[in-house]
């Protein structure tokens, strides 16, 4: 029985028809379904000819590339450990994820090829291939030698599939370790739950060193049979021509942003549409209204993150409820929430408190943190997100069910100051909503009397200018004295990771001192 190896679940989705195309990449080459088969065979074949030890982890910084997610397949079918890291990241920080993980196989970009091995040297790492996005390097050298006939290896519900380390904004990142059975269910359920069919077309840009891109948006074509248009990266020109053949984007909230601020996107170009899911990141209500008046559509936004996967989603079919800009919805089947106090008490619709989370899509634990992971998991097995959040309450205006969940934040953002929690979430809603400003960060700074202050970032909109005085006055007249920001820096741009996210640790350190 192969049924517990992920592959073999999205394989079963491989539509009758192979000779179909799963993967359309302008530019980089078009793969069918038995092109998928094939190929991953032949990897998958390369992969066990070395040998490679039980759990084995096969570590991978490339360019995204069809062929890139050709070797993910690869992996799960060959039994062993996917390890996806960032491109951005160098010398020092590969050093870090090889020397940590100790991965058997390390496959790079060859421009990177010669600092790649010195890594893989200091980390005993005895493998080292090469993969390009022009479909080159040693890797597919190797793999065109190996027979396109492959028995998929057997694996359990709990064995380890992927290990996706988190991006660890303080401290050192930790490697979130997923099983087969946590990435299954989830594809199952967001499968059923976002309405997936084998006619849809996924518009592909996400990155997919990610749990957005690589398992959200990936496996939820594959196991519905689904084509998708597999972009390099997010380009508003290439996304401008290709939506108009796709039915299902995913993005983060800075596409939608890009999207809208294409003066030749509209209704025409969604006229196939049928879902944009937006995540990784808060969705502003202001894109979300926006978005909506434009193209007809309402973006659908959902919650997760690499520990567990897809958590909380709005609803797809209208009959479960409306989608709600501000909110993320309601608990994915099978996956439980909660909103607790510091005590651990469940906190009233209404009220802010910890979001904790269990089902079978939460993940192992961290690779080789033993006491870090029950430090995160509760007495009674919950997940301690690290998210702040709360049911119900209003967005946007107007009351929100109990049911749905809303994010305010990253507990490690909230602010303390003069003794009295502050949300930023709350204080940036304040400030987006004056007129001339575009977004804001409000983050807190050491303070010699309150412990921390609160000091807000803003980006004005196009041609506004905006007066910092001013705007503390204004507030003043709206929130508690000791949530009016101290300062507000006026700035460009926020500074935001690949995900979109805005990096407050990056403004923290701009503005503390
Ligand atoms: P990552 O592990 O990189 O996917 O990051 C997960 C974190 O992203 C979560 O813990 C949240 O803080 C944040 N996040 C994901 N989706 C959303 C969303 N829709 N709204 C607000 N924050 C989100």
């Amino acid at each position: 029985m192969n049924d517990a190896n992920l592959y073999s679940l999205l394989a079963s989705g491989f539509p009758a028809d192979r000779d179909t195309l799963c993967i359309e990449a302008p530019g980089a080459g078009d793969y069918t379904w038995r092109d998928v088969e094939a190929e991953t065979a032949r990897m998958a074949n390369l992969l066990q000819s070395l040998k490679l030890p039980e759990g084995a982890r096969v570590a991978v910084h490339v360019e995204k590339s069809p062929e890139a997610l050709l070797l993910y397949l690869a992996t799960l079918r060959a039994g062993y450990v996917y390890l996806p890291l960032n491109t951005a990241y160098q010398e020092a920080e590969i050093d870090y994820f090889l020397g940590d993980a100790e991965p058997s196989v390390v496959v790079c970009a060859s421009k990177n090829l010669e600092w790649v091995r010195r890594c893989a040297q200091r980390a005993g790492t005895p493998h080292v291939y090469t993969l390009d996005d022009d479909q080159t390097g040693t890797l597919l050298d190797a793999a065109r030698q190996a027979s396109p006939e492959h028995a998929v290896v057997e694996r359990g519900e709990d064995d380890l599939a992927a290990i996706l380390y988190t991006s660890g904004t303080t401290g050192r990142s930790k490697g979130a370790m997923l099983t087969h059975g946590n990435l299954a269910s989830n594809a199952r359920v967001l499968h059923a739950y976002w309405g997936w069919r084998a006619d849809d077309v996924l518009l592909h840009m996400l990155p997919i060193f990610h749990v957005h891109g690589l398992f959200v948006a990936a496996h939820g074509a594959l196991l519905a049979g689904a084509k998708m248009i597999w972009l390099p990266r997010l380009d508003v020109a290439a996304a401008l021509r290709e939506l108009p053949r796709s039915t299902v984007m995913m993005g983060v909230p800075t596409y939608y942003v890009r999207l809208l601020a294409e003066p030749g996107f509209g209704r025409e170009t969604c006229r196939n549409m049928r879902l944009f899911v937006s995540g990784s990141a808060p969705l502003l209500m202001e894109t979300f209204n926006a978005f909506r008046e434009r193209s007809g559509h309402t973006i659908l936004e959902r919650y997760g993150m690499s520990e567990t996967v897809m958590l909380v989603s709005n609803p797809y079919d209208p009959a479960l409820g409306e989608r709600l800009g501000g909110t993320v919805g309601m608990p994915l089947p099978g996956v439980s929430v909660r909103v607790v106090d510091e005590a651990g008490a469940p906190c009233p619709p209404g009220e802010i408190g910890n979001i904790e989370v269990r089902g079978p899509n939460v993940f192992k634990g961290y690779w080789r943190m033993p006491e870090k992971t029950r430090q995160e998991f509760t007495g009674d097995g919950w997940f301690k997100t690290g998210d702040v959040g709360r049911w119900g309450g209003e967005s946007g205006g107007r009351p929100v069910p109990d049911n749905y969940l809303s994010i305010v934040g990253r507990s490690k953002d909230l602010i303390i100051s003069g003794g009295f929690n502050v949300y930023p979430k709350e204080i940036e809603s304040f400030i987006d909503d004056m007129p001339g400003v575009a977004e804001s960060a409000v983050i807190g700074v050491p303070h010699p009397d309150f412990g921390e202050a609160v000091v807000a970032v803003v980006v004005p909109q196009k041609g506004a200018k905006l007066d910092e005085a001013a705007m503390i006055a204004a507030l003043k007249g709206k929130i508690a004295n000791f949530k009016v920001p101290k300062r507000v820096h006026v700035v460009d741009e926020l500074p935001r990771n690949t995900m979109g996210k805005v990096q407050k640790n990056v403004l923290r350190q701009t503005y503390g001192g």
